[in-house]
């Protein structure tokens, strides 16, 4: 029988609970607590692993090692043939090759050059949702370890305290919760509602669709806990999101900062990393000085938001201000995006947690105080107990 349901919003910041009167009720009347997001977030562990992102390595997807790197074939592909009927076959093998090795985070290598891709390797080869992901034990080891059953789902992955596998249903929130309440034979139901993180990057947070459809989300949280409610009066509830989003209003446009550099670089939405030898490096520390944001070398490592180590962050890591998007970037080059998330830290970006019960004073917390406030209400020793 369901006695918990973790709710896990995309992409729903603080701000957005004055749209959603059922969840700011319920956190009103239990628990609601401001979420202070960790820089440079891209990754669920921040939150699931219940440790700063940055002392685990995970707070970026991709880091330089070419010897581990599940691209390292592609050097055997010429890159005048980097065209999107290839880069097609490149996803589609790697996925493929990684979900028979057992892997279940899989991410496409979009827009990532030809000539770079044999460099990167993926920080994280699991799915948060799945076993033993990553070096400390997670939310959901603790509640395997517990013998708490549950079920877990994050498109397309599903994972139990049994086993993970491979479930396609509908993109879309509604299809994910009914997928979770299949399974109310379990004690513990979870699901990541990724959609509203999409539509928030496309449209800005002004567009009247982002209002109806954080309208739209509230109801349909409602309408599962009300359903569940009466089965179980006890239930617990949890809503949690990882980081809200700041609107863009510009772009930087690297690309001539990078020209004729013989150099590796990574350009994501928010940062550039760059690999190379000294004189290249502080050539573009120094055309990069134009751009609004902070750039870290060894020479202010210590003033870096992230734990600068070389493999992760490059031997130049350049952050661009909220409200800017590095376009083009290897995820995005077709249009500026609407909205962003990963910049150093900015309360614009606060996240949200709400329960039924009360069960702290305190009205903000860091992304990786969730787990420990779940696991108190639960009754369940925290991860560093
Ligand atoms: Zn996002």
């Amino acid at each position: 029988m369901v006695k918990t349901i973790f709710f896990y919003l995309d992409g729903v910041g603080y701000k957005f609970l004055e749209e959603m009167p059922f969840l700011k009720n319920l956190g009103e009347e239990g628990t609601l607590c401001r979420v202070s997001v960790e820089p440079l977030h891209q990754m669920e562990f921040s939150i699931f692993a219940s440790q700063e992102q940055k002392d685990l390595n995970l707070w970026t997807w991709y880091y330089h090692n070419p010897k581990s790197s599940p691209y390292s074939w592609t050097k055997i592909i010429p890159c005048f043939f980097d065209n999107n009927f290839f880069r097609k076959i490149i996803n589609y093998s790697t996925v493929l090759k990684e979900y028979l090795k057992g892997n279940s985070h899989f991410l496409p290598i979009s827009k990532i050059p030809l000539r770079f891709l044999r460099n990167f390797d993926l920080t994280s080869k699991k799915s948060f949702i799945d076993k033993n992901p990553i070096e400390i034990p997670t939310f959901f080891d603790i509640l395997r370890g517990r013998g708490i059953s549950y079920y877990a789902y994050e498109w397309p992955i599903y994972s139990t305290e049994l086993k993970t596998g491979l479930r396609i249903v509908k993109k879309d929130d509604s299809c994910f919760l009914e997928e979770i309440l299949k399974h109310k034979e379990k004690d513990f139901l979870f699901a990541h509602l990724t959609v509203f993180d999409g539509l928030l990057h496309k449209f800005g947070s002004e567009n009247k669709i982002i209002r109806n459809y954080l309208r739209k989300l509230d109801r349909n949280i409602e309408k599962v806990c009300n359903g569940l409610l009466k089965e179980y009066p006890d239930l617990k509830i949890f809503v949690v999101s990882d980081h809200g989003m700041v609107n863009v209003r510009e772009g930087v446009d690297i690309t001539n900062s990078v020209k004729n550099l013989d150099i590796v670089y990574f350009a994501d939405s928010t940062c550039l990393r760059a690999w190379g030898g000294k004189k290249e490096i502080e050539k573009l520390r120094k055309d990069l000085e134009k751009f609004p944001g902070k750039i870290y070398t060894n020479k202010n490592k210590e003033k870096c938001p992230i734990s600068f180590k070389r493999n992760y962050s490059g031997d130049l890591l350049f952050i661009v201000e909220p409200g800017f998007e590095i376009f083009p970037n290897f995820f995005n080059n077709s249009k500026l995006i609407k909205a962003m998330h990963g910049y150093d830290k900015t309360s614009e970006l606060d996240a949200l947690f709400v329960h039924n019960y009360k069960i702290t004073n305190k009205k903000k917390i860091p992304t990786f105080g969730i787990c420990p406030l779940v696991f108190k209400s639960l009754k369940i020793p925290a991860p560093l107990e």
